[in-house]
């Protein structure tokens, strides 16, 4: 770990591929401190702040918010957690290259991006999971119109920031199909969490 900096794992993957879950139990066993980029723009949004409304419209369209304010909330998180002496975990972040751009530009040199998880799963089972997720989850994208939207975004603009960090050497896949459990122990293992 680089002195005074602090290390951050992005986590990807689809929607409904289980990036909440894994960072929740990566948070319970092994510390990290999880910023869900998604959850920090429902949360600007509901605030009613002045970017609500727009944030909404991007949501509900399954459409990427720009950069400055994700990276923004992103900031302001990190900094409310202590800045310098964490490992974090960001969640649905970044999603395309302007995202990386933006996030380049202001923290390329304050933080140390060491990983980047990347949970893959098929569509069929991202779709499933979610539209089982909507009959609880009141989220306004949490419909099947909105999923296509949300797959095709990620199909197109998200899978070419993870292949990126393939060519440093930092992507790290684990197969998401399946139990919470095992897919778990396997980022466990995949991210020398543990022991093999
Ligand atoms: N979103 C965004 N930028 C981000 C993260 C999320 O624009 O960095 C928006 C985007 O419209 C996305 C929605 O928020 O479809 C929900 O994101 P979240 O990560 O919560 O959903 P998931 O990918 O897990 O389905
Ligand atoms: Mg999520």
């Amino acid at each position: 770990m680089e002195v005074g900096k602090p290390e951050v794992t992005f986590v990807l993957g689809g929607p409904g591929s289980g990036k909440g879950t894994q960072c929740g139990k990566l948070v319970e066993k092994h510390g990290f401190i999880h910023l869900s980029a998604g959850d920090l723009l429902r949360e600007e949004r509901n605030s009613g702040s002045k970017d609500a409304e727009l944030i909404n419209e991007y949501i509900k369209e399954g459409k990427i918010v720009p950069v400055e304010i994700t990276c923004n909330l992103l900031k302001k998180a990190m900094e409310a957690n202590g800045w310098d002496k964490s490992r974090f975990l960001i969640d649905g972040f970044p999603r395309s290259q302007d995202n990386l751009d933006g996030w380049n530009e202001v923290m390329g040199d304050v933080v140390n991006v060491s990983t980047c998880l990347y949970l893959n799963t098929s569509e069929d089972i991202m779709t499933e999971r979610i539209l089982k997720r909507a009959e609880t989850s009141g989220r306004v994208d949490d419909n099947e119109e909105a999923v296509k939207k949300r797959l095709s975004t990620y199909l197109e603009s998200t899978i070419p920031i993870i292949k990126h960090f393939e060519e440093l050497g930092k992507t790290v896949e684990v197969d998401s199909t399946g139990e919470i459990e095992d897919i778990f122990s396997t980022i466990e293992t995949s991210m020398k969490l543990v022991e093999e």
